[in-house]
């Protein structure tokens, strides 16, 4: 389909094209529609200096391409006099149709998204774009029209102007026309948004593809007729076009394999069209025993259509001149699908009150996420196709997720439950432990281990993607920081009150507070606690306020001592959350604690700390074998800091195949996790196996996981644990 701007383009021109595919139908309200734009635009002009109505017109144009009914061509025409001129929604009504008057208010709206450009947004833009269309699919592809005429008369804009609009019609509008299958839009559109975006690149394409034009379309015309040739000996009936590939099926290409132009070698395409499906595979047949086919090429769409509907056979095959060459074999009813895609199915006149099934098919859309069946091929051909900047993640037991682009399995821990995202230590990812910060991939099988003992820490903020983690993490945080504020307060207003011979539960009991929680806007004690735990009010302040306390009754000397307390209990809490410790003994300070030798314990472990004679507290993890050894009545109760960021020493032994270079290549890999290895140990086992033991320091338990996991991705590696 050719959908250059068309200068010249009148209203009785478009009325003979739609005759074509409309024989009876009646063209007197596009007619109107004409005469109501022309007059709504008169005083417009385009960029180019054209008048305004050429738009219109050469936007029905490609609605008339497409096939799209008299409802879509009006609304097409239409379709800026409300955002560009001061005709009303009503009044379209009124003159033409409600259906038609939906349409262009659909369109108005859309042009007033504002789109974000970030990648991890385009979920969101996608989403916004299909609740627009879900009242009515002919919304998104007069919009597509509307936007194809745009970019191809893009030339008139600014550079920046340029710029912007390709990259929103690349991140919006491309994988809009590939998700609804209408493939000559979505080309298009994509090597306009080359041309302006990567001129450079389009430009030296354009140039390498006409330096050998006539060279290049003497040899299409000859390979035409060779495959011609070969199907007609075998019987088979067939249309065969060829063509050059899309400059930006070329680039995409070029960064897909990191070559240069030069090394690009299927520069052209072949398309087989028959009759029915048998055909079809009959003519891969005749190709495949004709020329030799490229390994790893071959792909049925036919058997496994792409999201989108698409079906057809691709193969690439060596012709005899040793070029590269690409065929996609498909029926006729196939090919009327890959170009129009959805509005190749648009059955004109079925549009029944409310919804069709076309539109029942956009609702699928958006419970995306609830129909995607569980096949392979199927997530294959969303990961291929469905490239809109969301991914989709499975749980081991099958459900799916949609997350942004560049989620980690933490944001999917969170869109599990945020308990979950709470207490995750690590993930498997499609069977093999991930680091929390691993980018997922469309279509990967996620595992969440969690433990009860993980805290969220603020580091975690760094690599979540989704908002939703973001929020759950700094809501846990916040949770943290006011339990500690809280417990502060209520123990600085208990001694406070303790000189003057009182407690919190008689001033509460004599309702006492009242004033102060009605003038500093408090609703309970509790917020009470909170400002005076993080300092900002003074007990001082809230004792002067009490009606039974005499404030001057207190010297300045135990003034004086309060203020040393909050200092003493403000800084222990400090002290307490920041690094000094690794571990926290619960309701004791100043005791030494270290963390016993033989297991080695470290954040995300369970623990039990020991008062052992003379030398504070051990800790030791909870399934430590050495345990027994000690008196279980001295055991404290002991928890992990989750503030503390040292390393902690930890053995791991690797079982691997004794190859050559294996002990290096692990310490490589540890090493480019920024691990520090204290120690290697190697052993040779019978049957070339190798034993080896690294003694490494990690932060945490999910560390540890993550480093396990790395080390168990490597080949010749069969096992690592912890010892
Ligand atoms: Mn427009």
């Amino acid at each position: 389909m050719d959908f250059s701007h068309e200068r010249d383009l009148t209203i009785d021109e478009l009325v003979l094209r739609a005759r074509v595919y409309m024989p009876d139908e009646d063209f007197a309200l596009l007619k109107k529609s004409y005469y109501f734009a022309e007059a709504a635009h008169r005083e417009q002009k385009r960029s180019s200096g054209e008048e305004y109505i050429i738009h219109p017109l050469n936007v029905v144009a490609t609605l008339i391409k497409l096939r799209m009914d008299m409802d879509s061509l009006i609304a097409g025409i239409l379709h800026d006099v409300v955002e560009d001129c001061d005709v009303t929604p009503e009044e379209i009504e009124r003159e033409f149709s409600t259906n038609i008057a939906h349409i262009v208010v659909g369109l108005t709206k859309i042009s007033k998204i504002k789109f974000k450009t970030k990648e991890e947004n385009q979920a969101e833009n996608f989403r916004k774009m299909v609740v627009a269309m879900a009242k009515d699919i002919r919304v998104i592809i007069v919009k597509l029209s509307d936007r194809m005429h745009n970019m191809r008369t893009l030339q008139y804009m600014s550079v920046e102007k340029q710029k912007k609009k390709a990259e929103e019609t690349l991140e919006i509008y491309v994988p809009l026309a590939n998700r609804l299958g209408i493939n000559s839009v979505k080309a298009e559109l994509e090597d306009l948004c080359l041309r302006y975006s990567k001129p450079e690149i389009y430009y030296r394409l354009a140039e390498k593809v006409a330096k050998k034009r006539s060279e290049r379309d003497a040899y299409i015309r000859e390979t035409v007729q060779l495959i011609r040739d070969k199907l007609q000996d075998f019987g088979v009936k067939a249309e065969v076009y060829g063509r050059p590939k899309h400059f930006f099926s070329i680039y995409k290409k070029m960064l897909n394999r990191g070559v240069d132009f030069e090394q690009i070698q299927d520069l052209l395409a072949f398309r087989i069209i028959v009759n029915n499906i048998t055909e079809c595979y009959k003519a891969l047949g005749v190709m495949h025993s004709s020329f030799t086919p490229v390994p790893g090429r071959f792909k049925d769409y036919i058997a496994i259509p792409k999201i989108n509907n698409y079906q057809s056979l691709h193969t690439t095959v060596i012709c005899p001149r040793a070029e590269r060459i690409e065929i996609q074999i498909r029926t006729h009813e196939m090919h009327e699908v890959a170009e129009r895609g959805v509005a190749a199915h648009w059955k004109y006149k079925e549009i029944a009150q409310g919804r069709t099934s076309k539109m029942d098919w956009v609702q699928e859309l958006l419970d995306f996420n609830q129909n995607v069946s569980n096949s392979a091929e199927f997530m294959d051909a969303v990961k291929n196709d469905l490239d809109f900047g969301g991914i989709f993640i499975f749980t081991p037991t099958g459900d799916v997720k949609e997350l942004s682009y560049g989620s980690t399995p933490l944001d999917f821990a969170y869109a599990i439950h945020t308990e979950v995202g709470n207490t995750c230590v690590g993930a498997k990812v499609n069977g093999r432990m991930v680091p929390l910060k691993y980018r997922l991939k469309s279509g990967d099988t996620v595992e969440i281990l969690t433990s009860k003992t993980q805290t969220p820490g603020k580091d975690w903020l760094k690599f979540v993607k989704t908002s939703r983690a973001k929020t759950k993490i700094k809501q846990f945080i916040l949770k943290i920081e006011r339990d500690k504020q809280r417990s502060v307060g209520e123990e600085l207003l208990e001694k406070s009150l303790k000189m003057h011979g009182t407690n919190v539960k008689n001033i509460l009991k004599n309702n006492e507070l009242r004033e102060v929680f009605d003038e500093l806007h408090l609703r309970n004690i509790e917020e009470l606690y909170i400002h005076l735990g993080s300092g900002r009010y003074s007990t001082q302040l809230i004792l002067e306020k009490l009606p039974s306390i005499d404030v001057s009754k207190v010297s300045e000397q135990e003034l004086k001592k309060i203020d040393s307390y909050y200092n003493r209990l403000a800084k222990t809490v400090k002290e307490k959350s920041n690094k000094e410790n690794a571990v926290i003994v619960d309701g004791m300070d100043d005791l030494l604690v270290r963390l016993a030798k033989c297991c080695n314990p470290i954040p995300g472990d369970p623990i039990i700390g020991f008062i052992t004679r003379g030398r504070g507290i051990t800790v030791h993890t909870a399934s430590c074998t050495r345990i027994s050894e000690h008196d279980m009545t001295r055991t404290v109760p002991v928890e992990w800091n989750k503030e503390f960021a040292f390393k902690h020493p930890v053995n791991i032994r690797v079982m691997a195949h004794d190859r050559p270079g294996i002990l290096a290549n692990i310490s490589k890999i540890i090493n480019a996790k920024d691990i520090n290895i204290k120690s290697a140990m190697a052993k040779s086992l019978p049957d070339q196996k190798g034993s080896f033991i690294f003694e490494i320091e990690v932060k945490d338990y999910s560390e540890l996981l993550s480093i396990i996991g790395t080390i168990e991705s490597i080949d010749q590696v069969l096992n690592v644990t912890r010892v």
